[in-house]
């Protein structure tokens, strides 16, 4: 099926490296939360470059929310996404995805892996079920957190943050590794989300997994 072309309709930074884009739903575009698409940006030269975003928006919202890290460091898509503004044109293909929300668990998050987990948690607040659920959120540094204030209103005290590189007061700053899995998991029979980096989800789900959580109860998306 050919891809929707879509018009940005706000175009704004929440932290210095990440973007949020507000961009026009196509007509009976439906997706569940925790789904992203293909996205290329529709300029000459760009318009071949497709990568996956995730919406963080509801079904119910009239228009559709991506959240962007935009890495500087090569010229690659999400640079040039950095550059667009409102009235430019992105190409969007059909949703697609692993994550979905498959019962109440323990959801671990690397960066921008937050996005589908965004949308699952926003959904579920909206459906008033969201306690029950947890959320252990790695990054480099405070700075790099993706949506602190909002995570904090819905999660409350079920909302952890890791930070690899940088000493926060209050905060813990460490790797998950297997010690840290012990606390935060006590209860292996639970469900677990995992998305991020490839190496976070690599070492999150062979570390929950050696610890005798089920392959099967694992929810991942690299
Ligand atoms: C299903 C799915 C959903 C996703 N949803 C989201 C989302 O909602 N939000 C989000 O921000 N991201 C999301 N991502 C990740 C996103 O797709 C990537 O960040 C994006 O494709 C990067 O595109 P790019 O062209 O800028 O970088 P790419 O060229 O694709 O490079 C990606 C990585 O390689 C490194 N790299 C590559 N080339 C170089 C180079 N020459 N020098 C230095 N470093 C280099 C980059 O630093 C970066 O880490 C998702 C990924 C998947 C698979």
């Amino acid at each position: 099926m050919a891809d929707h072309r879509v018009r940005i309709l706000e175009s704004v930074y929440i932290n210095p490296d990440v973007k949020r884009l507000r961009i026009e739903k196509p007509e009976g575009y439906a997706f569940i939360p925790g789904q992203a698409a293909d996205v290329r940006i529709d300029q000459p030269d760009w318009d071949t470059k497709s990568r996956p975003f995730t919406f963080t928006s509801l079904q119910e919202w009239p228009d559709l929310e991506l959240i962007v890290r935009i890495y500087r460091d090569h010229h690659g898509v999400t640079e040039q996404l950095s550059k667009l503004r409102t009235g430019d044109h992105l190409l969007l293909g059909e949703p697609f995805g692993a994550i979905t929300f498959k019962g109440p668990g323990v959801f671990f998050a690397g960066g921008a892996g937050i996005t589908p987990f965004l949308a699952i948690f926003r959904q579920l607040h909206h459906m008033k079920l969201l306690r029950g659920n947890r959320l252990v959120y790695s990054n480099r540094t405070a700075e790099d957190v993706i949506m602190h204030e909002e995570l904090t209103r819905l999660l409350r005290k079920d909302y952890l943050n890791v930070f690899t590189r940088q000493n926060v007061i209050g905060f813990r700053e460490q790797r998950i590794d297997r010690n840290m899995l012990i606390e935060l998991a006590p209860d292996l029979s639970q469900r677990f989300y995992i998305c991020g980096p490839e190496g976070f989800v690599r070492t999150v789900s062979a570390g929950l997994v050696e610890l005798g959580a089920s392959a099967e109860e694992l929810v991942v998306e690299a």
